[in-house]
This record gives C-alpha cells, sequence and structure tokens, in this order.
C-alpha cells in the first residue's frame, strides 16, 4: 500500500494535545513516533525513516503488516457486510470462524463466544466459571485461584487475576473482586502448598485461570507442560474448571498452533485474541467445553450466558481471522517460528554477558534479555529507534517477538541493535 500523505502536516503536535496514551506520564512521555505505512515487518514513519518492528505491535500481526490475503478478505467483506449485530442476525465469516478455531482446538472446546478485546474475553472467561456454579445450584462458588506474575487484561475483573502488584491491586483496592492468588507450582513443594490452598478453599472456588508455558505481560517468565499437567489434575480433583488464557500464546507464538495443543494439556474454557486477526482488527474469542456448556443449555432463560458486547462476532475482524487461519493453513509459519527460535537463542547469548543483564531466554518465537533492573525505557527505545528497529521494554525486560514471517537479516538487525544498545546504556 501506498503512503498516504497525511492531510494536516501538524497533526502529530495538534493532536498531541488531545489524546491519552496508554500507560503514560502524559507530561514526561516522548512524543509518539509518527506512522505513515507498515509492510512486513517494516513501520515506515512520516519522516521517511523504516523500522523493523521487534514486538509485531503487542504480538499482533504474525504475518507481518498488510498481508495481501488479509487485506482482501477485509477489504470483500466491506463491500458485503461490515458489520451487524450478533443478537438474532448471522453472518457467514463469524459461524465459519467458529467452526474453524473449535476443530483446531483439542476435543471438547466446542463454542466459541466473539468479544473485541482479549481484556474482554478473560472477563466472559470468569463470567462463565461463575455462572456455570450457578446454573448447576452450587452456591458460593465464585472466586477464581490465578497466579503470581499472571496478566490477563486491564479490565476490573481481569485486574483482580493479575499478579497483585503488577496488577495494582493496592491502587484499586476496594473496587477489585478479591481472588485467591498462589504461586505457580514450579516444583514439588510449591505444588503440595498450592494443593493445600485449594483444598482449604475449594468451596469458594470456581476455576483456575494461567497462561500456559509462558505469563507474558507479566515478564515473559516461562514454565512447561508439567506445570499445566499438575494444575489439570488439581482442577479435576477439585471440580475446579481449568481457564488456559491464550491470548499471547496461541497461533505459533510458543512454537505449536496453541500451547494446549502443544502441551497436550485440555482445559475447559480457552481465551484467544492477539494474533487472531493476523493483526488486523480487534477481535477475541473466548472458547467453552461442552462440559461448561452443558451448564448453560436449559429451558430456562435464566441459564442463558448473560454477556453480549455491540460489535459482538464483527464481520470484518472475522473475515481477517478467517484470513489468517488459511495462511497458517497454507504457509510453514510454524515452521518459520522453529526457526525464529533458533537463531534468537543463537543470536541473543551475545548479551548474556553485558554488564546490567541477569538473563537470556527464548522460547518459540519469544526472545527474553532481562536486566538487572528496570529498564529505562524512554532511553532505550531512543537508542533503539537510532538503530531503525522498534523494540518496547517494560519492567525489566527487553524483549522480541517479531512476526513469524520476519526475515532472518532482519532478526539479526533487531537482535544486534539489542545487544548494541545495551552495551553502551
Ligand atoms: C494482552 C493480553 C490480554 C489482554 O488483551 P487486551 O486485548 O489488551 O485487552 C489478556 N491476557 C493475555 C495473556 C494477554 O497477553
Amino acid at each position: 500500500m501506498a503512503a498516504r500523505a497525511p492531510s494536516d502536516p501538524d497533526w502529530l503536535t495538534r493532536g498531541f494535545g488531545r489524546v491519552w496514551l496508554p500507560y503514560a506520564q502524559m507530561k514526561t512521555v516522548d512524543l509518539p513516533a509518527p506512522v505513515v505505512a507498515t509492510r512486513g515487518s517494516r513501520i515506515i514513519l512520516a519522516d521517511g525513516r523504516v523500522l523493523i518492528d521487534g514486538i509485531a505491535s503487542w504480538w499482533t500481526a504474525c504475518h507481518g503488516y498488510n498481508h495481501p490475503h488479509i487485506a482482501e478478505a477485509v477489504r470483500a467483506q466491506l463491500e458485503t457486510v461490515p458489520h451487524v449485530m450478533f443478537g438474532g442476525l448471522a453472518h457467514e465469516p463469524a459461524y465459519q470462524l467458529a467452526e474453524r478455531l473449535t476443530d483446531m482446538l483439542p476435543g471438547g472446546l466446542s463454542r466459541a463466544f466473539f468479544t473485541e478485546s482479549g481484556s474482554v474475553a478473560v472477563e466472559v472467561a470468569i463470567k462463565m466459571a461463575v455462572q456455570y456454579r450457578l446454573n448447576k445450584g452450587e452456591r458460593g462458588r465464585h472466586k477464581i485461584l490465578s497466579f503470581r506474575g499472571a496478566y490477563h487484561g486491564d479490565t476490573i475483573g481481569t485486574m483482580s487475576v493479575c499478579d497483585p502488584d503488577e496488577g495494582m491491586h493496592s491502587l484499586f483496592r476496594g473496587l477489585l473482586p478479591e481472588q485467591i492468588i498462589a504461586n505457580l507450582p514450579r516444583d514439588d513443594e510449591s505444588f503440595s502448598a498450592l494443593r493445600a490452598t485449594v483444598e482449604r478453599r475449594a468451596a469458594e472456588l470456581t476455576a483456575i485461570i494461567v497462561e500456559p508455558l509462558v505469563q507474558g505481560a507479566g515478564g515473559m517468565i516461562f514454565h512447561d507442560a508439567k506445570v499445566l499437567r499438575r494444575l489439570r489434575a488439581l482442577a479435576d480433583e477439585f471440580d475446579l474448571l481449568l481457564i488456559f488464557d491464550e491470548i499471547f500464546t496461541g497461533f505459533g507464538r510458543t512454537g505449536g498452533m496453541f500451547a494446549c495443543v502443544e502441551t497436550g494439556v485440555t482445559p475447559d474454557i480457552v481465551t484467544l485474541s492477539k494474533a487472531l486477526t493476523g493483526g488486523a482488527l480487534p477481535l477475541a474469542a473466548t472458547i467453552a467445553s461442552t462440559r461448561v456448556f452443558d451448564a448453560f443449555w436449559s429451558d430456562d432463560p435464566g441459564h442463558a450466558l448473560m454477556h453480549g458486547p455491540t460489535f459482538m462476532g464483527n464481520a470484518l475482524a472475522c473475515a481477517a481471522a478467517n484470513a489468517s487461519l488459511d495462511l497458517f493453513e497454507t504457509q510453514p509459519r510454524l515452521a518459520q517460528a522453529r526457526a525464529i527460535s533458533k537463531q534468537l537463542a543463537r543470536e541473543l547469548e551475545s548479551c548474556r554477558g553485558l554488564k546490567g543483564v541477569r538473563d537470556v531466554r527464548t522460547l518459540g518465537a519469544i526472545g527474553v534479555v532481562e536486566l538487572d533492573r528496570p529498564a529505562e525505557r524512554a532511553a532505550l527505545m531512543r537508542g533503539f529507534i537510532e538503530k531503525g528497529v522498534w523494540i518496547r521494554p517494560f519492567g525489566h525486560i527487553v524483549y522480541l517477538t517479531p512476526a513469524l514471517t520476519i526475515a532472518p537479516e532482519e532478526l539479526s538487525l533487531l537482535t544486534g541493535a539489542i545487544a548494541d544498545v545495551l552495551a553502551s546504556s
């Protein structure tokens, strides 16, 4: 797509006085970099500079930007049905997407509820888990067990299941529902402690929620299939639902198509978003097992799931998602993820000896350099932009989650920039 000249050359400075940016102290935040075009793994700025994108716009653009197949699908959908309400009206893209997603997921995960953002998908999962008990006549089981280091979103309900520090629990005390937050059970000892907690509080609990294999926004903290197998066994022992938040891990990021497929551990509910549309449009899905759905299947209208966003199942977004799934079917995306993994592991090794670096690790198409101290984000980002790359550190973490289509030379520019900028910071 050709870069279009902005109609008003001063749009950035004028609009900057009117917008409110994410997680930003507006008084001190740097002026954002003005983007006029995107293509593949490249972001083109207004002054002509080109940045290689290391994080695929918060993990969404898994096929790179402006993929022609997705663009064509959205364009065609725009000509027929851009959007109609989901209550009482149906369109093929959403119904087809529900069928395709549930076919790709392990047995039992058979009902897709569409929303427009990851946080809302998690809210819906929580509501499903709570209403599941009510519909079965079980009283008092409305709490969720989650883990330190977790990130499940920014809305009120999802903040309550995030890491208590990162999730701003003290800031919003009194507003957030109180959940049960435990350490992720990485060894026998922590598993025993978790089991004891669950045993004591089982009468209040309805579900366990976890990001399988990687706690993403909470610090890119990895764990393995054994942890998930233990959580599945624990959930079964105490009749809890197991929710996998695969909003970050889904669609090849950890090397398999979904962490639940890769590990062979099947949850009762799974949430998807981020790369679901290949980064083109906002969309999320909460996918429930037959077991969960059956508790809502009734002649009693009061047993219906009580949720319904205005833009639910948006047809443009579903068309984009179907096109993205076409690409996963026809292109070697998982092989590309494995190749990225190897290259990240090899090239980020050079950061290991650097001053201020605590750890270097990779999992699937995720490369992490963990620092001793919280990253000085603004300064690092200026350094990265000077090197022609787009990387946005958070907490102690400098990380790469590139498009799965990134070229090896582009990836080398990213890993090289991290080593150079950290070495000179
Ligand atoms: C990003 C993310 C969310 C929240 O998604 P939004 O679309 O930002 O609301 C929830 N869970 C996980 C694991 C995520 O990575």
